[in-house]
């Protein structure tokens, strides 16, 4: 999957992109990510990337011009015209569920923007989406895209050893995930629960699934309602939301 990066701020992108996880699977080729610097297609002396908005206002805004210019360049050195999406506080929140769909997409782009925004014209013209990362405002969308394109890679076939790392985890089929524990078995007083001890799968597998559940209904229940239950599910959490009710705690965390 090939990803261009639009930004002033290339280096810092860069950097976050070559370690961990992104780094090696860009080494190994499955990860193809550059990063662009806009202020490098600006056709003034000053090579100045923003203006005073018109009609007044606090801050700056970023021509529209080297944005183009820089976008343009992308297509030409692709042979292809990628998904651009301009990462914005106006935009839909990032989920999980459209990570996963944009990371089948063969080619993305992203326009990070700074200072107030950037002139809307540049974005009527190209920008496919716009997505934010959720409902609060940063300086810049460097964060924002390093956040995406992180999300999204990690879904990539390759990136990461093994699927089952993000099929089981929170937020992919709706539910929290359960509790994790490595070695020891003791830390400072603290046991690691039993039922992880006994290498008796099912047994794991179930109360895992449990666990899932009653970390879910207390900590997002507004996820519960979406996600995909057994009747068995819904048999369990009924039965331990009454006894929690009854003032018993059904074993968790
Ligand atoms: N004046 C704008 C905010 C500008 S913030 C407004 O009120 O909508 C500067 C830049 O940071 C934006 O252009 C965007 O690219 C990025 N940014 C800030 N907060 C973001 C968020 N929550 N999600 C995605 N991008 C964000």
């Amino acid at each position: 999957m090939r990803i261009d990066i639009l930004t002033l701020f290339p280096e810092m992108c860069e950097r976050v992109m070559s370690e961990s996880i992104i780094g090696r699977a860009r080494a190994k080729g499955i990860l193809d990510i550059h990063c662009h610097q806009i202020r490098d297609y600006t056709t003034n002396r000053q090579n100045q990337v923003d203006d005073y908005p018109y009609g007044g206002g606090l801050g700056m805004i970023l021509n529209a011009q080297p944005i183009a210019d820089c976008f343009r360049a992308v297509c030409e050195q692709t042979g292809d015209r990628p998904h651009l999406i301009y990462m914005s506080p106006q935009g839909k929140t990032l989920t999980q569920a459209r990570a996963l769909e944009l990371s089948r997409m063969e080619h993305l782009c992203v326009l990070c923007g700074h200072y107030e925004g950037v002139d809307e014209r540049v974005l009527d013209a190209f920008v496919d989406e716009e997505i934010s990362i959720g409902d609060y405002v940063l300086t810049g969308g460097e964060l924002p895209a390093l956040t995406l394109v992180d999300c999204v890679s990690r879904l990539v076939p390759g990136v990461l050893s093994d699927e089952g790392c993000f099929t089981d985890e929170s937020h992919f089929a709706g539910l929290l995930e359960y509790p994790q524990y490595t070695r020891p078995a003791e830390w400072e007083g603290r046991a690691v629960p039993e039922i992880l001890l006994t290498g008796h799968h099912a047994n794991i597998m179930k109360w895992r699934r449990e666990q899932s559940l009653l970390r879910t209904a207390r900590r997002r229940p507004d996820l519960l309602e979406k996600a995909a239950l057994s009747d068995k599910d819904k048999a369990f959490l009924e039965q331990a939301l009454v006894a929690e009710e009854a003032g018993d705690d059904p074993a968790d965390e």
